[in-house]
């Protein structure tokens, strides 16, 4: 075991082995650390990864609706999590991901307002209304010190974060994604993990909720689990055209998380 092996969440050394062999097991908080810690290099990113609204997104735009402060997005990627935020808003998105950022670059040009996008990370003087993280913190080697640095730094007064959900369909299924490995995901976290490390950083759980279930999921437990033809699951619609969202279970992609500095709300 090298010196990153060590829980992120309960900074705990004796981990076990995982039933993933590519993972070793915390036993106090059931979070999964990657035997090897070596992240997916930058240019992967620019290469392949795919960028457009995700669900979360408009749960936190509601949430912090109404914040006057800046709201601060690491991993923002082409700028979709900004398109839901209004136009007073003052943001700054940031990602190393070049091509993507002029992306955003572009999109933005013609919006007036505060609306920044860069690959360095700024420097905010005051203190961070909103420090916002979508599918982010399970790439992160080192994710307790780089957590460490970014609240030092910022002061967020909240912290949004996604993460892919442990109880989706297709992990209940047996059937995880391909993403779902190393370099891609050095962590998998369980619900306890995320709000066990977030309030040793000193911030409380304010709201949590998971995705509900969409059709990327569902197609992938009908192709490789009940053997569907690929052709008859691609004409699967938009399970929210057939089902009210309501109705439908929360075993979607991701589970989102927001959190509140703790000196806040006493
Ligand atoms: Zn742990």
């Amino acid at each position: 075991m090298t010196d990153f092996m060590i829980c992120p969440v309960c900074q705990n050394c004796n981990l076990s082995e995982s039933s993933d062999t590519q993972y070793y097991l915390c036993p106090s908080c059931g979070c999964e650390s990657a035997r090897d810690m070596t992240a997916r290099p930058a240019q992967d990113y620019s290469d392949v990864e795919w960028y457009g609204f995700r669900w979360e997104f408009g749960v936190v735009a509601e949430h912090i609706r109404g914040c006057s402060g800046t709201i601060l997005e690491i991993g923002c990627g082409e700028g979709y999590f900004a398109r839901c935020l209004p136009s007073t808003a003052n943001y700054f998105g940031v990602d190393f991901n070049v091509k993507a950022i002029s992306a955003a670059l572009e999109h933005f040009s013609t919006r007036a307002g505060g609306f920044y996008f860069s690959t360095d990370m700024p420097n905010i003087s005051e203190e961070v209304q909103a420090l916002c993280m979508f599918h982010v913190v399970e790439h992160i080697p080192r994710l307790r010190e780089k957590l460490d640095d970014l609240i030092c730094t910022y002061r967020p007064r909240l912290i949004a974060i996604s993460v892919p959900n442990p109880n989706r369909l297709t992990v209940m299924q047996g059937v995880r994604e391909a993403w779902d490995y190393p370099p891609h995901h050095l962590y998998r976290f369980t619900h306890h993990g995320v709000k066990k490390l977030f309030a040793s950083l000193g911030y409380m759980l304010a709201h949590v909720e998971s995705e509900p279930l969409g059709k990327d999921e569902l197609r992938e437990v009908l192709i490789n689990r009940f053997r569907w033809k690929r052709k008859w699951a691609k004409r699967l619609s938009s399970l929210e055209e057939i089902f009210p969202t309501c109705l439908l279970p929360r075993s979607g992609q991701a589970s989102l998380f927001i959190f509140r500095r703790v000196w806040e709300s006493s």
